[in-house]
């Protein structure tokens, strides 16, 4: 099932269009979006029996919001591909390197994003939205608590990011706008393989980022499974899984984010989000 925020409104999304789960379910669940995630099973359960093409009606792609606009948590993953540790001269990590992405800068999939400065990079990555409150969850029951996954960008300011001898991720990855996510969750249960995805990321129209995430150091059950143990992970929290290779940073020479930059990211089986940047 996809699951999405078209223009503020609670959707869900059938191959005949856009429907509005408010009007569908007669007033049952609210149209607020961030209501949905403390009753995840609850509608999960209704909208599998009750949502119809019938009720379907055509949208525009540019309208879908993030679909977690407001989490109360939001966790970074760093160093999490093998390739991208070793490009950034980091020692695969024993345990998962954990940062916040502050909730103000979530915005949806297709968005403009204004630059901080001269030396912002991208991160495609696999995000995951949880459906239900998780503590102590072992990896084997973890899946259960996912409610989708999407498609992000963890874009990140490298200046602000390394401006200290102890690098500061959280701030330098939490401008208005560095959080796009989208285009909508899609549940579990979709894919033949939720562990193995594609995962993209072209920058005018040229690739920079191919890889799967099969390949993740710490895969979405280990994450759930190590953060749960030291905290309660909350309905709609959401986790950026981390970023493979080929970030601009390490490159020779270096390769980052200018006006007029179009960024397209893709997740096999999820869909694409697409960011244009500009100067402030
Ligand atoms: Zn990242």
């Amino acid at each position: 099932m996809r699951i999405g925020n078209l223009s503020g409104r609670l959707t869900v999304f059938t191959n005949a269009g856009a429907v509005d789960v408010e009007k569908a379910s007669g007033g049952r669940f609210e149209a607020d979006p961030r209501s949905v995630f403390e009753q995840w099973e609850v509608f999960t359960a209704w909208a599998a029996e009750a949502v119809s093409d019938a009720d379907a009606l055509p949208f525009a792609m540019e309208d879908l919001d993030a679909p977690s606009p407001a989490p109360a948590q939001v966790f970074g993953i760093g160093a999490n591909y093998q390739d991208h540790a070793s490009e950034s001269n980091l020692e695969t990590p024993e345990f998962p390197v954990v940062f916040t992405k502050f909730p103000t800068s979530i915005t949806g999939p297709f968005s403009e994003v204004v630059l901080s400065g001269p030396r912002v990079d991208w991160e495609a990555e696999l995000v995951v939205v949880m459906g239900k409150a998780a503590r102590d969850v072992p990896a084997e029951r973890a899946w259960d608590h996912v409610a989708g996954l999407t498609v992000g960008q963890d874009i990140s300011d490298r200046t602000e990011q390394m401006k200290n001898q102890m690098p500061q991720w959280s701030l330098g990855k939490s401008f208005p706008g560095y959080s796009p996510m989208g285009p909508w969750l899609v549940t579990p249960d979709e894919f033949d393989n939720p562990d193995d995805l594609g995962l993209d990321c072209a920058l005018n129209g040229v690739k920079v980022q191919s890889s799967a995430t099969s390949r993740l150091l710490f895969s979405v059950p280990a994450l759930i499974a190590e953060l749960s143990a030291k905290l309660p992970l909350l309905p709609g929290d959401v986790i950026f899984t981390g970023t493979p290779g080929g970030i601009g940073a390490v490159r020779k020479p270096p390769l980052f984010l200018k006006a007029g930059d179009e960024l397209v990211t893709t997740i096999e089986g999820v869909g694409e989000i697409r960011q244009r940047f500009r100067s402030a």
